[in-house]
């Protein structure tokens, strides 16, 4: 199936459209891209004056990525600590790439970003990746009191276009996924699909006294052993099991829809645009996707969130 950027954009409400045009508009060039990190670390050009030892106004510094302090003149580098600090890349290419990455939904290759930009698809690669880190939410909790735990497997056998494995493949990588009722998810490349780590990625983003739900029909081993030795139920959680008789009940209720159309997005998207994602960078992957669909109501203005990760991750 293919992704439906075009459709899809224009079911967006209208305040929550954001254009090639308006995204021109507001970044024409290198300038525009600084002062816009500038603004969101420091909120007009007010900042902690080493020198002074007070907050003061600073001023931009030409031909220069600093701003100078209006009083003594010592210099701040909004770019200092983020993922463009030692980038010879225009920051307006990084602005753009950021730009698409929020605009799809399948993803975007890096070969785009390579034809239409001009630089090099290792750079553009390389811009993708250090995106993606930024989109880690790796502090997430979910909120209760119900929360749905499903489990599939990436990437393995790749094909020739005859549908003939290829030689050297690599064995299927598992990953689980926790989503809420409001619909927020977290997905992990986990190293199996045991219980104890399982209970990890558990406890590390469910609030105690939720009830987890997974669907019988699929192999949870982890969790049924995880049950099995009272893990879940020790820690606080209650688990229930979605089985066929109550599943379309069920369903209305902890959203097991949602977590397969997440499935079946990434896959689409990896298998689609992507091609193949070895282990090493899968998880990478998965927090682009959760970044955006945890930020799915946000229209185009997702560019917006993606870019604020930059100065909040600064240090
Ligand atoms: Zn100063």
């Amino acid at each position: 199936m293919k992704c439906r950027t075009q459709k899809q954009s224009q079911s967006i409400p209208e305040e929550l459209r954001y254009t090639f045009k308006d995204f021109n508009l507001e970044f024409p060039d290198d300038d525009s891209c600084l002062e816009h990190v500038k603004e969101e670390r420091w909120p007009n050009g007010v900042a902690r004056c080493s020198k002074c030892k007070q907050d003061r106004k600073h001023h931009r510094v030409s031909g220069r990525t600093a701003y100078a302090c209006g009083y003594c003149g010592t210099h701040i580098y909004p770019l200092a600590g983020t993922i463009f600090e030692k980038s010879s890349t225009s920051l307006r290419t990084w602005f753009y790439a950021m730009y698409l990455m929020g605009s799809t939904r399948c993803g975007i290759s890096a070969k785009q970003i390579q034809r239409e930009t001009g630089v090099t698809y290792k750079t553009a690669w390389r811009m993708f990746k250090q995106i993606r880190q930024l989109l880690s939410e790796d502090d997430l909790r979910l909120e209760g009191p119900t929360v749905e735990m499903d489990e599939t497997y990436m990437g393995g056998v790749r094909k020739y276009g005859t549908g003939r494995p290829m030689r050297g493949d690599k064995k299927k990588t598992p990953v689980a996924a926790i989503v809420e009722r409001k619909g927020r998810i977290v997905a992990k490349a986990v190293p199996d699909v045991k219980g104890s780590t399982l209970l990890g990625m558990i406890h590390d983003h469910v609030t105690p006294d939720s009830t987890i739900y997974t669907d019988e029909l699929n192999a949870y081993h982890g969790i049924r052993s995880m049950k099995r030795s009272d893990g879940l139920t020790s820690a606080g959680y209650r688990h229930r099991t979605i089985n066929h008789s109550s599943k379309v009940y069920v369903r209305g209720n902890v959203h097991t829809n949602t977590i397969e159309g997440f499935w079946s997005l990434l896959k689409r998207g990896i298998n689609g645009v992507y091609h193949s994602v070895s282990p090493k960078y899968l998880q990478g992957y998965l927090d682009e996707y959760s970044f955006r669909y945890n930020h799915r109501d946000e229209g185009n203005l997702i560019f917006k969130s993606i870019l604020a990760r930059v100065s909040e991750l600064a240090n």
